[in-house]
């Protein structure tokens, strides 16, 4: 007896050969790949015989997409705060396993939670680990660490100096977090917090790096302004994310000033950059669409459109550039991670390019690269299979005919029925 599952597919996608390859079958064995190659050569394996065939037809196989910046516990309108913290322990557990479900079934098999309380962090563990539930696989950061009253203070993560951040994430990590994210400036959704103002100094940012390394937690860091990205890049922080450049204007409003000495910054340190194309840019949907719009409207268009061109300007300069969302904040969904790869094509990347910022570069930035990322032996087998191809349609990521998380159909095509 054995619980061996041979895939079929018309091709699949394999990162080291930049391609989609024709007549790949996939040998999984306990959730795991445990050999990839062409069909005739992997029947006459061992290890395949009395394999159970998964046939997919004429489908492509790829990886699962990964999200590195998702809020499970909120809910994607206007009001996150409010209804977050309106809400009991259980709501919020349950709210979050459901954005979650949503979230697999989209293709995503594996998203980073940066940012909920510890009860919904362990409530979410506890289900992965029972394994009914249908849920990406999980990286988790728990509460952020964030100055007294910063953004999102309210999920118990407050910390001044070095001391208390070190001993935060050695509690965060016991409770369950394999990611350590710190809030490096003020937030949007914080009233009281500014986005434009870095909300620690370096020694912190370095402390926290530092304890989290010793760990083995990877390091992800809320950057909205020019002097919380510096100081996190200097920190060493695995990933920066949001990374806006924010500057005040004379009417109050956040404007994009990019800054070399900002790129200069994260290149030196290696960091990897999310950008986070996609968030909020439902918000300004029907602004696109009629081109009416209060003035303000108009500035953030004007500051997507800067988004674009910067992200443009990074990735030219050897920025891994990876793909996050921030689903879960305003007009956010938790279904559309497809959305990041088709605007990181927009903004003029190769869909190669982008397809890898989603899978194999953003695993490496959340240091799970050796888990999960790529079609190949020994990775998890974190699968999705799509109708058309991605390297010419990148939007073929938007309906996934099937989903497979750690060698566990979640969707089934009707193409697998026997
Ligand atoms: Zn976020």
């Amino acid at each position: 007896m054995t619980d061996a599952l041979l895939i079929r597919s018309a091709a699949a996608f394999l990162d080291e050969q930049g391609g989609v390859v024709p007549g790949q079958d996939i040998l999984v064995t306990n959730g795991v790949i445990t050999a990839v190659g062409p069909r005739e050569e992997m029947a006459s394996r061992p290890a395949a015989k009395g394999a159970k065939v998964l046939d997919l037809g004429g489908l492509l196989v790829f990886p699962g997409l990964m999200n590195s910046h998702v809020h499970f516990a909120f809910n994607g309108t206007d009001n996150v705060r409010e209804v977050y913290l309106a809400e009991t322990p259980e709501e919020r557990v349950a709210r979050a396993l459901d954005n979650a479900r949503v979230m697999a079934l989209s293709g995503v098999t594996t998203a980073r939670d940066c940012g909920s309380d510890i009860p919904v962090m362990q409530a979410m563990l506890a289900a992965a680990d029972e394994g009914e539930a249908v849920l990406p696989n999980l990286l988790m950061c728990g509460p952020p660490i964030t100055a007294i009253c910063g953004h999102l203070h309210y999920m118990g993560g407050e910390a001044t100096t070095s001391d208390e951040v070190r001993a935060l994430v050695r509690r965060t990590r016991a409770a369950g977090a394999r990611s350590a994210k710190v809030m490096a400036t003020g937030g949007q959704m914080t009233p009281g917090t500014l986005p434009e103002v870095a909300a620690f100094e370096l020694a912190e940012l370095t402390a926290l790096v530092e304890e989290a390394r010793s760990l083995d937690m990877s390091t992800v860091s809320h950057c909205l302004s020019s002097e919380g990205t510096i100081r996190s890049a200097r920190a060493g922080f695995d990933s920066i994310e949001h990374c806006a450049f924010f500057e005040r204007t004379g009417e109050g409003w956040l404007e994009r000033v990019y800054r070399q000495d900002v790129t200069d910054a994260i290149r030196a340190s290696g960091s990897a950059v999310m950008m986070g194309l996609a968030a909020s840019t439902k918000a300004l949907e029907g602004v696109r669409a009629t081109g009416e719009g209060t003035p303000h409207e108009h500035f953030r268009l004007a500051q997507e459109r800067r988004m674009m061109r910067i992200f443009k300007q990074m990735a030219d300069q050897g920025i891994p550039m990876i793909c996050g969302t921030d689903a879960g904040t305003a007009a956010t969904p938790f279904d559309e991670t497809w959305r990041e790869v088709v605007m990181m094509v927009e903004a003029g990347l190769t869909p190669l390019q982008a397809i890898r910022n989603a899978t194999t570069i953003v695993a490496r930035a959340m240091r799970i690269d050796h888990e999960a990322g790529a079609i190949r032996a020994g990775l998890r087998a974190d699968l999705i299979a799509l109708a058309d191809n991605p390297l010419e349609n990148p939007a073929a990521f938007r309906t996934p005919a099937w989903v497979m998380v750690r060698g566990r159909e979640i969707l089934s095509s009707p193409m697998t029925s026997p």
